[in-house]
């Protein structure tokens, strides 16, 4: 029921000047779960994304989060609420050193909650304790997602937004973001996962949504998406 969802969308409008983006977009995600935003290229994932973090304006509907109304405020005052948004171009600082990058993002969460340092993320994180004095544009587009998420838990966040983070990846990078978000999954966060690929979704996620054109068209457990070949066919790429 709706008293144990964290995040919950109600009726979410958006538009792109005089498109008409999402249509009436309606999910929960609950505490501690971790849900696949599934839809192929254009659906709207990024979009949902945007507009729960407040970087796009909703036109009409509500994103409460708790007991908190977050549409209408600022991106910075979402993120203040634990917020944290992992974008699918990364937007790294790419003349700073992986270190630099995350030390900037370094805060506590909404309660206070420092678990995310520097020197936990190095020993989660160990490809980029290899390379904290490189410069972040210098580094693989897989190195670069990396560090986009790591930042991301600098914040210390109870809900994290992951925005296609397996796309147009090397699977050894792929195999490693799984094995991330397995892990942050086991601390309690909550996790919305953006994805046009259900297979990489199948070990990570509970709980799915598949979006397309701008509305939902299915809501469930992602096993039993699985099973219905019905939507996987006609609303995922495979
Ligand atoms: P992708 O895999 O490309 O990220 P997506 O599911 O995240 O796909 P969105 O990026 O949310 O999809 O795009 C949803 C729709 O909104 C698409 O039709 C896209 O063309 C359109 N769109 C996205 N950004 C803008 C914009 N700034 N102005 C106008 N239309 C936009």
């Amino acid at each position: 029921t709706d008293t144990q969802n964290q995040l919950v969308l109600d009726k979410v409008n958006v538009f792109y000047g005089a498109s008409h983006i999402l249509f009436d977009m309606s999910f929960g995600v609950r505490k501690g779960r971790t849900l696949a935003l599934l839809g192929r290229n254009g659906a709207g994932k990024t979009t949902t994304m945007k507009a729960i973090m407040g970087v796009t304006p909703v036109r009409s509907g509500s994103i409460h989060y708790g007991d908190d109304r977050l549409n209408g405020r600022q991106p910075h005052t979402v993120a203040r609420h634990g917020i944290g948004l992992v974008p699918e171009d990364r937007q790294i600082f790419p003349q700073h050193t992986v270190d630099d990058n995350l030390r900037i993002a370094a805060k506590p969460g909404p309660d206070g909650q420092t678990d995310w340092t520097i020197d936990t993320i190095y020993d989660a994180f160990p490809i980029l304790a290899g390379m904290r004095g490189r410069k972040a544009g210098m580094m693989s587009g897989g190195e670069q997602q990396l560090l986009s998420m790591a930042r991301c838990l600098m914040g210390n966040p109870d809900l994290i937004l992951l925005d296609e983070p397996s796309e147009g990846l090397a699977p050894i990078i792929v195999q490693e973001i799984g094995r991330l978000i397995r892990s942050l999954r086991s601390t309690g966060v909550t996790i919305i996962l953006a994805e046009q690929n259900m297979h990489f979704c199948l070990g990570l996620s509970e709980d799915a949504v598949v979006i397309d054109k701008g509305q939902i068209v299915y809501v469930g457990t992602i096993q039993e998406l699985r099973a219905n070949q019905e939507i996987t066919n006609r609303y995922l790429a495979i």
